[in-house]
């Protein structure tokens, strides 16, 4: 941890103080390469989440009433320190999660990208003023901050994640309290370092680590927090918004995924094969928006399936730090042993091992990338989100077929589809049920897209203008007898 050791925080940042948990207690960061422990964190309950509740809470005031000019200015400097810090910052991300450091590298500097892209849009954040139906009146609308902003994180993007919540919380001047995911937290910890060092003011970020349902019971029944913020599992997403019913919080939810990717018989089978490798095996599988299925018509099948098996086949298992890696290990022992059994589950079904299918010769978390051919709609894997390197192969005939087993799921996140046809590409735009669809493209997320699900994929989005929409209350006003 030698080179990114000055940016490691292992305690709370709170109304401006680094402190431990009341209990004294600590949770153990680990290397998922290794399985070393790199860090502690605090251990926090309820307590410390109250005191950081209450500091995002007096802190709120003075931040909203920064001039536009003044936020905007520590956006900036935001900005730079993460762009300054870019390379030890990857380094800290592969670490404690294990991704490959390109992806690591790739992760942070979209973090930097978003808070530059908020603190851009903070400036368009305007009013409008309304044409009156009655004589002697002017209305208009304004835009205020929500107010205190619960940000509760996972571990597969940490930063990025937490980029899209930030950035727009305080390019909108509301504060916030963060919770990364215990497995991940240096990349949530950093923020507060490097929050406090541009010179936010002490209380505007506070950032705590320790039991999730602790933590989350505060920030759901605490009348302070106007607005909950949450990346993880459709699971956990569907438990805090009827714990935060009662006290009617604004909520964002991104939640899981099962994304479908549908290759054509006129596909370019090349880019389809490029595109498949990424939409798959990026962060080993871990991403809500990976490739859960893959569709592939009858007349492209073997040629599919022999070409994606040979770069599968070809590539580099290896600790994300090492050079050349294209896949790391999996987050921990619970995700490896769900891939053991999806894949038991799905060969026992029928399914043909095409590649892979087992731990890797490395040991340890990391498995080998998987290829499952004439896989059916009886297996885990046609519902249930893998979030690891399986690839189930599924044969269609017919673009009805494929739209119809592409959307019948209770998800809704992202798609891809490869196809030259063009009429084609349009109808899959108008049918497919998903928030993200790549259309023979499947890096397609930016700060300058809405990011978001349909279904019990998610409310709301990241990213665009709409993601700074999110944490700005619009209020009406009508001045009359003029
Ligand atoms: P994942 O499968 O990505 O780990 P989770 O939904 O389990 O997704 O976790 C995402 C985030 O939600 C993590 O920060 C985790 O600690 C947090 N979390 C898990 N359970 C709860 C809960 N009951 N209340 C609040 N946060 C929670």
């Amino acid at each position: 941890m030698s080179n990114f050791a000055s940016l490691v925080r292992q305690s709370n940042l709170i109304n401006g103080q680094w402190v431990g948990a009341d209990n004294g207690q600590t949770i153990d960061v680990t290397d998922p390469a290794t399985g070393e422990t790199i860090a502690t964190v605090p251990n926090s309950g309820q307590a410390e989440t109250q005191r950081a509740i209450d500091a995002a809470h007096d802190a709120f005031p003075a931040y909203a009433g920064l001039t536009l000019g003044e936020r905007v200015a520590l956006m900036r400097k935001l900005h730079d320190a993460i762009q300054d810090n870019l390379e030890d910052m990857a380094q800290m991300l592969t670490a404690e999660q294990g991704k490959p450091l390109a992806e690591s590298r790739a992760e942070v500097g979209s973090s930097a990208a978003y808070v530059l892209w908020f603190a851009e849009e903070a400036r368009r954040t305007n009013g409008a003023i309304i044409p009156s139906p009655i004589a002697g009146r002017k209305l208009m609308t304004t835009r205020h901050p929500v107010g205190v902003v619960a940000a509760i994180t996972p571990w597969n993007f940490p930063s990025s994640m937490l980029a899209r919540k930030l950035g727009p919380a305080l390019a909108a001047g509301c504060t916030v309290v963060v919770k990364p995911a215990s497995a991940t937290p240096l990349s949530g910890l950093v923020w507060g370092h490097l929050a406090e060092q541009v010179g936010f003011p002490k209380g505007v970020v506070n950032v705590l680590t320790g039991s999730a349902r602790a933590i989350g019971g505060e920030i759901t029944s605490n009348p302070k927090v106007r607005k909950i913020t949450f990346t993880g599992s459709t699971e956990i997403g569907k438990q805090l918004l009827a714990e935060a019913s009662s006290t009617v919080k604004r909520m964002s939810m991104e939640l899981g995924g099962n994304a479908p990717f549908i290759v054509f018989d006129d596909a370019d089978l090349d880019k389809a094969v490029d595109g498949a490798i990424i939409a798959k095996f990026r962060n080993a599988g871990q991403t809500c928006i990976c490739t859960n299925r893959l569709f592939v018509q009858a007349g492209i099948y073997d040629r599919f399936v022999r070409a994606f098996a040979e770069r599968v086949s070809a590539m580099k298992v290896a600790p994300g730090a090492e050079d050349g890696s294209e896949q790391g290990p999996l987050v921990d022992d619970a995700a490896l042993s769900k891939i053991e059994e999806l894949v038991e589950d799905a060969l026992s079904k029928g399914g043909d091992l095409v590649t892979g299918g087992g731990r890797h010769d490395r040991g340890g978390l990391f498995y080998q990338p998987t290829v499952i051919g004439n896989a059916t709609s009886a297996m885990r894997v046609t519902t249930e989100e893998i979030f690891g390197p399986v690839a189930p192969v599924y044969r269609f005939e017919s673009e009805e077929d494929a739209i119809k087993a592409a959307n019948d799921t209770d998800y809704g996140l992202a798609s891809y589809a490869y196809t030259q046809d063009l009429a084609r590409a349009f109808r899959l735009q108008d049918k497919l049920e998903y928030g993200l669809i790549g259309i023979n493209e499947v890096l397609i997320v930016a700060p300058e897209i809405p990011f978001g699900g349909l279904k019990e994929s998610g409310l709301g989005k990241e990213g665009s203008w709409q993601g700074i929409d999110d944490y700005l209350e619009t209020k009406y006003t009508c001045i009359g007898g003029l």
